[in-house]
């Protein structure tokens, strides 16, 4: 024991000295050392065990440690690791095939890139060939990756060392019904309010400069929020008038985690383009894609697409997604996430009546979040948007930690994403270390 104390203490100390890690101050930090993963659990250096209740960064949906997956990237390598991206080969064109036939019907192909950001720098250039307009539209609380193009689309914090922005970038409000400046009377109402402020916003900014409007089908890491109802059809439809493109980015939301293939089925819509990544390898091995209409592909075979990537369509990356979306299949993984969704569901909504730190829940399959507030009435956020001087949910994280519960948070808001393999059994036992910590949150704010 002894020994593996001092191995997890060297991984530590080499990977402060020499690691830089995401989105912090490096000094401080005292990340975790990981030994160990096997289906929703990792563990640490010294043994203990996590439930992985966020799978990673929502993208370990089919669960660690899959024989299948790990089997069909070990037989890609040896038989060819690389191949370059002007070539066709099996794995290629299967994964593409596979994508296309599991997504919305007016999807023709699929250009691969290595994962979510780089899949919306290249909707965004895409949008714009396709268009001949150059004004991308995208929201407030989103997160569509850190490279410069899709921090410019991200409207939450983590753009603003990519600004000043990118000229033509326009942000639009969210249908955030909790905290809505106005009490609408039903989802309806709200999606009236929305789709007529973005309206009179594309008249302002001109419909003929407007290539595209970007979106979160279901908002991930801003805090799980899910479209009123007739929302996403009022988008479709504004982008039809004007002949916008309709981007929906998948990247999150995708391959089951709302109990559907992409989210956006929910609703019965089809985007233009859609993005996806994560859970398409669920990082097996890293891969991510644009899917475009059959329209759009169909303008491609006359115009040139300005698109390119030394590791587009990676073997080991389409490998992996071919084995992942059998996974999917064979282990029916949709089916069990809109069934632990509607259990977990259940169990969100008695933590909301039970705890006054709870202001909100919001689930779809087995995405979800819950909205931590200092006052229920008042709806006032646990820590201030942007801003946690006293490290409350830092504790919070802290506290589900040591009870052996692994997520993470944005702002006020817990998310709770496991793998879609989790059972019934091991959901609630989980869920319990949730209720025991929301008993401290409660103690906290009192
Ligand atoms: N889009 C969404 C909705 C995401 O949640 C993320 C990552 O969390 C991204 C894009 C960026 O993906 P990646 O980190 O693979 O570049």
């Amino acid at each position: 024991t002894q020994a593996i104390m001092n191995y997890g203490e060297k991984i530590k100390k080499d990977s402060l000295a020499y690691n830089l890690h995401s989105w912090s101050p490096q000094g401080g930090l005292a990340p975790k050392v990981i030994t160990k993963a096997e289906g929703i659990y990792f563990w640490d250096a010294d043994g203990k065990r996590y439930f992985d209740m966020s799978s990673q960064l929502v993208n370990m949906n089919i669960g660690h440690g899959n024989k299948k997956v790990v089997e069909a990237i070990k037989e890609q390598t040896e038989k060819m690791a690389f191949m370059g991206p002007g070539y066709a080969f099996d794995v290629k064109s299967e994964a593409a095939r596979k994508i296309v036939e599991v997504a919305p019907d007016n999807m023709g192909k699929v250009f691969f890139t290595n994962a979510g950001a780089e899949a919306n720098e290249n909707a965004i250039k895409i949008a714009r060939m396709y268009t001949g307009k150059y004004k991308i539209f995208s929201r407030y609380r989103s997160y569509h990756g850190a490279t410069y193009g899709a921090a410019n689309l991200t409207g939450e914090k983590r753009r603003f060392p990519s600004e000043p922005g990118i000229p033509g970038f326009v942000k639009f409000f969210d249908p955030y019904l909790y905290r809505a400046p106005i009490a609408f009377s039903d989802e309806k109402e709200a999606t009236k309010y929305y789709i007529s402020q973005l309206r009179e916003q594309i008249l302002f900014e001109g419909p003929d400069k407007i290539a595209a409007i970007f979106l979160e089908t279901v908002t991930g890491s801003n805090g799980i929020i899910i479209p009123p109802e007739g929302y996403l059809k009022g988008v479709r439809e504004l982008c039809n008038e004007f002949n916008i493109m309709m981007v929906c980015d998948e990247v999150m939301a995708g391959w089951g985690r709302t109990g559907e293939w992409f989210a956006v089925n929910h609703w019965d819509i089809e985007p233009d383009l859609i993005t996806f990544a994560k859970g398409v390898t669920c990082g097996y091995v890293p891969l991510g894609g644009v899917l475009v209409s059959k329209d759009i592909a169909k303008f491609f075979d006359d115009n040139t697409l300005w698109c390119g990537l030394t590791y587009s369509g990676h073997p080991l990356g389409c490998a992996a997604a071919i084995a992942t979306i059998d996974v999917y299949k064979e282990e029916k993984l949709l089916e069990n996430s809109k069934r632990m969704g509607i259990i977990l569901g259940e169990i969100l909504e008695n933590l909301k009546t039970k705890h006054k730190c709870v202001g909100d829940v919001r689930y779809i399959g087995l995405f979800s979040g819950i909205e931590l507030v200092k006052d229920r009435t008042s709806k006032e956020p646990i820590v201030p948007y942007g801003n946690d001087p006293e490290k409350i949910m830092k504790k919070i994280l802290g506290m589900l930690s040591s009870e052996g519960f692994a997520t993470y948070n944005h702002d006020n808001i817990l998310i709770v994403a496991p793998p879609l393999t989790i059972s019934e059994m091991e959901l609630m036992e989980a869920m319990d270390i949730m209720d025991k910590v929301l008993d401290y949150v409660d103690n906290m704010i009192s």
